[in-house]
This record gives C-alpha cells, structure tokens and sequence, in this order.
C-alpha cells in the first residue's frame, strides 16, 4: 500500500509518500518565505496553487511510483490558515477522486506527533509539540491526545518570528535567534516568565525583548535571554507535566524542535525524571508531506476515510478534538 500526503496550513506545500511500513518513499516541499513581515495568507494560497503540481511530479519522480499506485490520498484538514488550508483540500479531493482511492482528512497536530513518534520508537510518550502555530503538552489517554498545558496567547515560534522580524531579520527567525544566541557575550537579561498553572503565555516576554532592543541591548544578548526565558517556562511546565502522568519517554516535534537549547534543557528534565528523551529529526521538525501521508495510512489501517461532504478545510481543528482509533 502508498499513501500520498499534503501538506498546506501555512508556509510549506509539502508532498510525501510512504509504504505500509511507513517508510517515507518521497518527501518534497516548496516554502512559502513572504519578501518581508509575517506569512500573508492569501500568498501562502498563490503560492501553494503555484507549485502544487511541480511538487507532485517531483514526489512521484522520488518515489519512482506513477499516480496509479496510490492506494489513497491524506491531507492537512486543519488547523492552518483557511486559505491555504482549502489549496490543499481542493488538490486532495481532486486527485481522490480522479484516482478513484480513499480520501483521508487529517488532523495536521496529530500528524506531527505520530510522526515524532514513528521516528523517535516511543510508545507512549509525553509529547512537547512546539511550532509556528502551536505550543500544547500532551499525552495520548483514552484515545485522545490530551492537552495538559498550552499558550495562552501565541505559540512559541510564532513569538520567535516576530520578535525577529522587529530585529529586521527574515522568516522564519526561530533559526537566526537560535546561531545570534550562541554569540552573547555578557549573560542573562530579566524578562518576563509566565507560566500560569500549566499554561504558558509569551506576548509579555516578546514585548519586554522589544523592549530591550530599543534601549541598546545588543541582539545577541536579547536572543540569548528570550530563549532562555521562553525554553525554561516550556521546561518547568514539562517536568511538571511528567511528574503527574509518570510518563517514561518524552519527545519534541514541530518547527521549534530544531532548536538545540530547547532540547538541551528538556534532556534535562527527563533525566530527572527518569525518562527517555528523544527529538524528531531535523529534517521533519517542521511541516511536511510525509507525516500527513503516514497519518494517511495510521487512519486507512484503522478503517478511516473521509467522505467529499466531510473534507472541507477546519481552520480551528484543536489536538484534543480528534479520536485516534489506533491509541491506547
Ligand atoms: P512549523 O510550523 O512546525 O513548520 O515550525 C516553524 C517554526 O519553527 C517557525 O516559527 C520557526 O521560526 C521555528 N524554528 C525553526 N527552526 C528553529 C530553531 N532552530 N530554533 C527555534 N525555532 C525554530
Ligand atoms: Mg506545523
């Protein structure tokens, strides 16, 4: 069996292929990178309309497969920006229906995490799912992935771009903050830590680092004390996230788990809390087609499909909203 999987919420048009084993056959991706500010919506869309075809011949030429040994087509059904979100959806249904396989609605959060997992082994991890929309700690319970801490206001990478671009650097700024950080000098400058209960907030933290840019503090000293501060409101919440479900494996996806800080300081923690620590490849920290084609082939095994009438883009589609038949 080969499942096809799109990906569109937001910068990245990604198309992947795997096997039944999951193994990733193809995985290719054109990024959306706005000339400056933040990922304008409707030109993420054009950009995606743009290379969906170019990406999909380039996936198959890497599979070495012809569309007619797809045996069904995944894609991103949401959270994501509505526009690009439908560029997906159109291209989804279009080709379900014209190959005439299964067409598979997928949860672009839980594609992330399944991915994390089928890479890192783990069977039933604590997962710090960090990225340029989300910031939510889960586990899966009784089917479900249950959200034990979340922001508040925005995500973390999110929080990350745009203290960047105030700094005149280019999407995304996760990257750029990250290599300016290694280069402070002088230490650590108090900003803002909130954590309250298990949730986070990071609009205070990004002010107050705006804040300190403009009174001459060097970018690289700024960059250093955000992630410092930002990492350790992640590590406090995760430890204690640990603590309570007594969870022997914990692992990082999304775009911010390239980050090596990060994943430093959550090594940490799980070495003090007995667990297993492990992150998603590089490679697949950030949104790409082949964790939405091996979500594709988890729901095709289960029994799932989703029917034309149900396929249509779900902007707002939460984590802890979405049944997984194949958890424990
Ligand atoms: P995603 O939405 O999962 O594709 O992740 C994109 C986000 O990851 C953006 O906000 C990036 O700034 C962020 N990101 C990528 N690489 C790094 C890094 N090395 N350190 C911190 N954030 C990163
Ligand atoms: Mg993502």
């Amino acid at each position: 069996m080969v499942i096809l999987g799109i990906e569109s919420t937001a910068h990245t048009f990604g198309i992947g292929i795997v096997d039944t084993t999951g193994q990733i056959l193809a995985d290719v991706k054109a990024v959306y990178s706005p000339q400056e500010g933040g990922i304008h919506p409707r030109e993420a869309a054009e950009h995606h309309q743009a290379y969906a075809l170019r990406v999909l011949s380039k996936a198959l030429a890497q599979a070495n497969i012809s569309n007619d040994q797809v045996n069904g087509i995944a894609f991103s059904q949401g959270p994501g920006l509505p526009p690009a979100l439908r560029v997906g959806a159109v291209f989804a249904r279009s080709l379900a229906t014209s190959l005439g396989v299964p067409l598979l609605g997928v949860n672009h959060c839980v594609a992330h995490i399944e991915q994390a997992r089928f890479f890192t082994k783990a069977n039933h991890p604590l997962v710090i799912y960090l990225s340029g929309g989300n910031t939510q700690i889960t586990t899966l319970i009784a089917q479900r992935y249950r959200i034990f801490g979340e922001t508040l206001d925005i995500a973390l990478g999110n929080m990350l771009d745009m203290f960047a671009r105030e700094a005149n650097l280019k999407h995304p700024g996760g990257p750029k903050i990250e290599q300016l950080a290694l280069q402070a000098k002088n230490g650590y400058h108090e900003l803002p830590y909130t954590v309250k209960g298990m949730d986070l907030a990071f609009s205070g933290l990004l002010t107050a680092s705006k804040q300190l840019l403009s009174q001459g503090v060097s970018l690289e000293e700024v960059s250093y004390s955000l992630q410092e501060t930002a990492f350790s409101m992640i590590a406090e919440v995760t430890e204690r996230a640990l603590a309570h479900t007594q969870r022997k494996e914990l692992i990082v996806t999304g775009g911010v788990a390239a980050n090596s800080r990060l994943k430093e300081m959550l090594q940490i923690v799980a070495e003090e809390q007995s667990a297993q620590f492990a992150s998603v490849p590089r490679k697949y920290a950030g949104d790409n087609g082949s964790m939405i084609a091996y979500n594709g082939l988890l729901l095709l095994q289960a029994g799932k499909r989703t029917a034309i009438s149900e396929s249509r883009a779900q902007p707002r589609w939460r984590l802890d909203q979405v049944d997984i038949p194949w958890g424990a």
